[in-house]
């Protein structure tokens, strides 16, 4: 600044001087006066054409070039300049923060949707549009009543109580495939709101699956306790003979087993789900395998056929040489429960064939192939459920579970092996397991 005072007063003198100098004749004083008057006019133009270059180039906004100004206004542009600069990195900085925390909210299993005061739409992530089918740009600041239409969701919305979540149904939710959400909404800011949904879907199967399944075990048990107590209170008050005691102490004994093996099954099925899946280390040779399986499933016909005049036709090819991968126990029980299953559907006098196969890809197929009523196309795909059984009194009849298959099916998963069911009514059914190229060998191969 002084250096500027400086240079205007050296201005000024030398107006005067020239003014002087190109004055000789007249007045001096009136040459001094015109001199200054004449330099301090020229000062105000230079001044002005600097502030018009630098208004031109603050219009321009080149404030990432230096402007082409000299003097003070010259470095009033430089300071612009750098206060523009600091800001945009400041700004660049605070972009980059937010795109951050935004791709973070992306990330975010759940739907986050923010709203404006008015309950409209100002960002949504990928998961909330795939929840409520938003499309993310055109529904930007759209009313979100107007999108949502769910009735328990619009009293939601339009009452004063979030601090609880409501279950509603999915925008994209059809009769086979349900979608439940669960969505929470949160105040926050000046009247502004932020809505949380979650996929609940699963979370509600498994609760209802949850519900069935204690409901089904409770039922299976419940029966033949019923039947037990019935006769603990005959024996209790009825006088009887040896003959009849020993009758009924029978009857008991044959509830008190139903009861014993529904809570075996129970016990494979949640050690099957509770226990890491069979390494590949172990091999067990599958002839002895379908040997153990032959000799329960003969023992098994020969109950059942007992009173008929007929039996089964049982037969059950050789497995020459080879071994598979797994656990033993495992294996055996999957085997057993399909041909137990073929002997306990097949009537006295019609064929079951137990094989083993070795396919061309390296995988083996174990199947069971009986001549029984056969099974209709609707219930094929659900004969791995828990307690799901076409015949019902034959099941009972013959000390069924209604949980065989569903071991099968664990079993075969744990081992990578596939569940495959052939069966058309009256014309019998072939179960059959296939394992996976990795799992089998021959013998010969250790
Ligand atoms: P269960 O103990 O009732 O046999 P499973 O899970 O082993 O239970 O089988 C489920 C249902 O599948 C059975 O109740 C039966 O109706 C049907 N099923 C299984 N195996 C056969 C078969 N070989 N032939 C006809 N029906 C079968």
């Amino acid at each position: 600044m002084t250096w500027r005072l400086f240079r205007f007063f050296l201005f000024q003198l030398a107006g005067a001087f020239l003014g002087r100098l190109l004055l000789p004749g007249g007045d001096s004083r009136q040459g001094i006066i015109l001199g200054l008057v004449a330099a301090s006019t020229l000062w105000v133009l230079i001044d002005l054409q600097r502030v018009g270059r630098l208004l031109l180039w603050l219009k321009r906004g080149e404030t990432s070039t230096p402007a082409k100004v000299d003097g003070l206004w010259g470095e009033v542009a430089d300071r612009v300049r750098r206060l523009v600069k600091a800001r945009e990195v400041k700004a660049a900085d605070s972009e980059t923060r937010l795109q951050e925390f935004l791709a973070a909210i992306q990330a975010s299993p759940n739907g986050v949707v923010l709203l404006d005061g008015q309950n409209r739409i100002e960002w949504c992530n990928e998961t909330a549009s795939e929840h409520f089918a938003f499309d993310p740009k055109r529904d930007v600041m759209q009313h979100l009543a107007n999108l949502l239409r769910d009735p328990l969701f619009a009293s939601y919305l339009a009452g004063d109580d979030y601090g609880r979540e409501i279950v509603m149904m999915g925008p994209r939710s059809t009769a086979s495939r349900p979608v439940r959400l669960a969505v929470h909404l949160h105040r926050y800011g000046e009247g502004r709101k932020l809505l949380l949904s979650r996929d609940v879907t699963a979370l509600e199967q498994a609760e209802a699956m949850r519900r069935d399944f204690v409901a089904n075990v409770s039922h299976e048990i419940r029966t033949p306790l019923t039947v037990l107590t019935g006769f603990v209170e005959t024996l209790q008050t009825l006088p009887l003979n040896e003959e009849e005691r020993g009758r009924y102490l029978g009857l008991m004994a044959q509830q008190a087993g139903r009861m014993q093996t529904l809570v075996n099954d129970l016990l494979t099925l949640s050690r099957l789900e509770g226990s890491p899946p069979p390494g590949g280390n172990e091999w067990v040779p599958v002839q002895p395998l379908m040997a153990a399986c032959e000799q329960e499933g003969r023992a098994l016909s020969a109950l059942l056929t007992s009173q008929h005049g007929k039996k089964h036709l049982l037969q059950v090819f050789d497995a020459a040489d080879y071994e598979l991968a797994g656990s033993r126990s495992e294996l055996l029980s999957a085997m057993s429960n399909l041909l137990n299953n073929a002997v306990r559907y097949t009537p006295a006098g019609g064929s079951i064939e137990v094989k083993w196969h070795v396919l061309p890809d390296g995988r083996a197929e174990f199947s069971v192939r009986d001549s029984g009523p056969g099974i209709a196309p609707e219930h094929i795909s659900r004969l791995t459920e828990r307690f799901y059984r076409v015949d019902r009194s034959r099941s009972r009849e013959t000390g069924g579970t209604g949980l065989g298959l569903a071991i099968v099916k664990h079993v075969a998963q744990r081992h990578g092996a596939e569940l495959h069911i052939e069966s058309r009514p009256g014309h019998g059914s072939c179960f059959s397991i296939i394992f996976p190229a990795a799992r089998v060998r021959r013998l010969a191969a250790r």
